[in-house]
């Protein structure tokens, strides 16, 4: 047992646990508190939280209690939930009693209210755990943390984008693992901005100026199955290892500051299959799918975990684009029983049929242009 008084955790999402542990270290009073970085997602993870969880509940519940059985069962006596739209808004309050009921005691933190975020109820909350806390330096952390996200999103970003392309196998991952190291400790806006430069240029000399033919492959589809790789079987890292160029779209950056401004537009582009909002990212599930098409992808994988409803009312849509537009789209669910074999085959011989096709569109071309 630790000898501070608290000690907190959250539930991890990618590899957001960083900039919220930069975060944290700086909100709380160090004298009293301990920050406990939930363990490494693990079968264990997911098998612990869809024990304590009811059945039919989506998966990102279930993969969010384990990480709080797994941190309470360390120590942690504060947890912290982010919240969020959908079914997500509900998370907080059924979690909060199931651990409860489960004879845990601890404090428990949201970020997100159902009617959104503010600041003043977050401080409060924070308050209790750091009476010296100003609601001033409170405010700055939030806004500095905000601002290591989006760094961390870029990078991670030209990183997916770039890793099929890189020099030396490897050079890149080792690059991204100190990128995480130094980030947690990043103090001030200068420091922020020198070890942003610093990184993207370590990535850039390690990356091929040819960027040639490869198959480019888009992910659209449910927001924690797009950012938790555990919970897509690391999907991303095993489609760049077949040679893919990946694209994904969401990010806590784009969740944050873009989707709400975006919806509009993806209305817009999306007016020949829908006229209204399907719910969480369903909208822009099939207004990327059309973005995708119109930028020449090769393919498109839909990911979703198990009973997520937005995007199974995203799916005929797609199967619609599909056969109208003719490009490939296959279809992953996630869930606590999905085996990694099974996912890799599909994914395996869905790579061979774009590889067959793209071959046969360049053969057309040449009879056609010669
Ligand atoms: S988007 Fe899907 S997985 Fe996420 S809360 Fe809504 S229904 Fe559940």
């Amino acid at each position: 047992m630790s000898s501070k008084k608290y000690v907190i955790s959250f539930p991890h999402i990618g590899n957001y646990y960083v900039p919220v542990y930069n975060l944290l270290s700086k909100l709380i009073d160090k004298d009293t508190t301990k920050i406990l970085v939930p363990d490494k997602m693990s079968k264990n993870t997911i098998d612990i939280g869809s024990k304590f969880s009811p059945e039919y509940i989506c998966v990102p519940f279930k993969y969010n209690m384990g990480n709080f059985i797994e941190s309470l069962n360390k120590g942690a006596n504060v947890l912290i939930q982010a919240g969020g739209g959908c079914r997500y808004g509900y998370y907080a309050e059924i979690q909060e009693q199931i651990l409860r009921d489960m004879g845990y005691d601890f404090k428990y933190i949201t970020l997100l209210d159902p009617e959104g975020v503010n600041i003043k109820k977050v401080y409060g909350r924070f308050k209790k755990i750091n009476e010296k806390l100003k609601f001033k330096d409170f405010a700055l952390h939030f806004i500095f943390a905000i601002k290591a996200i989006n760094i961390l999103d870029k990078f991670e970003t030209y990183i997916r984008e770039n890793i099929v392309f890189e020099k030396n196998k490897g050079e890149l991952e080792k690059i991204h693992k100190n990128f995480l190291e130094e980030l947690k400790y990043i103090n001030s806006y200068k420091e922020l901005y020198e070890f942003k430069n610093k990184y993207f240029n370590l990535a850039k000399n390690a990356v091929k100026n040819d960027k040639s033919d490869v198959i480019k492959i888009g992910i659209v589809g449910e927001l924690y199955t797009s950012m938790e790789p555990f919970s897509s079987m690391f999907l991303e890292k095993e489609l760049s290892q077949m040679g893919c160029f990946v694209k994904r779209y969401t990010t806590v950056t784009y969740l944050l500051f873009e989707k709400g401004r975006a919806q509009k537009g993806h209305l817009k582009n999306a007016k020949d299959y829908v006229c209204h909002s399907l719910g969480a990212d369903g909208l822009e599930s099939v207004s990327h799918t059309l973005e995708l098409v119109n930028n020449g992808y090769d393919g498109i994988i839909h990911i979703k975990p198990f009973g997520c409803t937005p995007e199974i009312n995203a799916m005929p849509i797609l199967q619609k684009i599909s056969r109208e537009k003719n490009i490939p789209i296959i279809y992953f669910t996630f869930d606590s029983q999905t085996s990694e074999a099974g996912i890799k085959t599909r994914l395996e011989a869905f790579l061979d049929m774009m590889v067959m096709r793209k071959e046969k569109i360049k053969k057309n071309r040449r009879e056609v242009y010669g």
